[in-house]
């Protein structure tokens, strides 16, 4: 959480807020009461990296710096329970020294446990859900102050819309994820025309446990990189204090790579150059190591970032399309387009809830105005029945999300019952969700 001269500002710099307070309660009972007596609108960041202003406030913001740590894990239930505010990188260590792992991860490690649930944030796999669909539970801290425990069994509709709810339903205080048995992961890195992905794509994505392609549009080539479960040897894995410092890297490939970003928009005849230069950016080669250092990358390079979940069939027209038109228009970006695959859930919020999904990501540099790619790509996505990613920028209004979200009017009535005076909602979110 980055809050200098009592402004709270998000990863990307793109939201800044100055709020009344900033309170950091030190366990839950003072949680509870900050909550209750707290005046105006509330809001709970995880560690701020989420694009759209979903962690706004100008009342409260709340730092949950102390609530931190691995809980415990049951091994019948195959379950593991942390703080809710646990980074990731402290995630995958903790559970390995007991012999579990998470079934999937996304791209990165440096987001809290509470932030990737409640944004509905995913990796990679045709059979493996968002970390939303691997809750099994979770402790909350209602706008009243009071605390209960949700899941399928205990607050069974708070536990269903919950799990993806944007911190609007109460602050988690606790956590537990579906866990599967440690297990390694060899990761594959290699160049493919589009042609050549599409042509092939079906049996890309069905014969790994996770593939995904990076589509650099004016190099028209893709860095294609696919992760399965090996028994080959791996290194001894990292300590927890060793994968803080991994995320946190800033190699040569990157300096030059934000180094190039500064300069395309006064260059844009640089722009085929420099896509040709980026898809020859690919780690060496195949790597085996156990599977939370293999999920998450370094990303050190600020951006600005858009995505939307469509049918997992429309996926390959929808980014055919997006590529046509950063070409035609000649858009200005220096990053490559992000295609994954996420199994269905029943998250009521998840962009994934009762569809199998391809998901499409836009960057933008973080000096780069984002209106023209974004407005661009968000008129396409919206014609393949795309869903927003919640921490990633849209426009979407409550009468566009109603129409994707076939759960919204019963999230909506859930949240009124917890929160009628719409505490934890701050401008953005009550416009879409009051
Ligand atoms: C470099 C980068 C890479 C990314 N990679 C991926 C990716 O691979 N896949 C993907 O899907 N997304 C990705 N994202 C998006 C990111 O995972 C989400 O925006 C995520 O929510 C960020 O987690 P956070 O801890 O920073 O949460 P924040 O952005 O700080 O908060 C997110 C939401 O969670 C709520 N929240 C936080 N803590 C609590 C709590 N204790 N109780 C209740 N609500 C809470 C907040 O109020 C807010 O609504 C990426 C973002 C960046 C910047």
């Amino acid at each position: 959480m980055k809050i200098v001269g009592g402004k709270w500002s998000n990863w990307s710099g793109g939201v800044v807020c100055k709020p009344k307070q900033i309170v950091a309660p030190k366990n839950e009972v003072g949680l509870a009461a900050a909550v209750r007596t707290a005046e105006g609108t509330v809001r709970v960041p995880g560690s701020g990296h989420s694009f759209t202003p979903i962690c706004e406030s100008d009342g409260t913001i709340v730092d949950l710096a102390a609530f931190t740590g691995f809980k415990k894990v049951d091994g019948e239930k195959q379950t593991g329970t942390f703080a809710a505010a646990t980074p990731l990188w402290a995630v995958g260590p903790a559970l390995h020294v007991k012999g579990f792992g998470l079934k999937n991860m996304g791209d990165i490690d440096r987001q809290t446990l509470a932030g990737v649930v409640n944004t509905g944030t995913h990796g990679t796999g045709p059979t493996l859900g968002n970390f939303s669909s691997e809750v099994a539970g979770f402790r909350l801290v209602q706008a009243t102050g009071e605390v209960i425990d949700c899941s399928p069994d205990a607050h069974e509709e708070i536990f269903r819309a919950g799990r993806t709810s944007l911190g609007m339903l109460g602050v988690m205080t606790e956590i537990a994820m579906n866990v599967r048995p440690a297990y390694k992961l060899v990761e594959k890195n290699f160049l493919l025309s589009p042609k050549e992905v599409f042509s092939q794509l079906d049996t890309l994505i069905a014969s790994n446990r996770h593939f995904e392609f990076f589509w650099f549009p004016y190099a028209d080539n893709c860095i294609c990189k696919s992760l399965n479960e090996t028994d080959r040897e791996a290194p001894a894995p990292r300590s927890t204090e060793a994968m803080y410092q991994r995320g946190e890297e800033h190699g040569s490939d990157a300096r030059t790579f934000e180094l190039i970003n500064e300069v395309l928009p006064y260059a844009p005849f640089l722009l085929k150059p420099a896509h040709r230069m980026f898809s020859r950016f690919m780690p060496g080669p195949d790597r085996v190591r156990w599977s939370h250092e293999l999920f998450p990358s370094p990303r050190t390079t600020r951006f600005n970032e858009m995505e939307y979940a469509v049918p997992v069939e429309k996926g390959p027209d929808c980014i055919r399309e997006i590529a046509q038109t950063i070409r035609k228009k000649r858009i200005n970006t220096g990053f490559p387009i992000e295609y994954r695959t996420v199994a269905a859930d029943d998250v009521w919020l998840s962009p994934f809830y009762q569809r199998a999904s391809a998901t499409i990501a836009v960057h933008q540099y973080h000096r780069v105005d984002t209106a023209e790619l974004f407005g661009a790509c968000e008129a396409i996505f919206r014609r393949y029945e795309g869903r927003p990613h919640w921490g990633k920028r849209h426009t979407r209004t409550a009468q566009d999300v109603a129409a994707v979200y076939p759960k919204f009017d019963q999230f909506r009535s859930v949240r009124r019952a917890l929160d009628p005076k719409g505490k934890f909602l701050n401008s953005h979110l009550r416009a879409i969700f009051g």
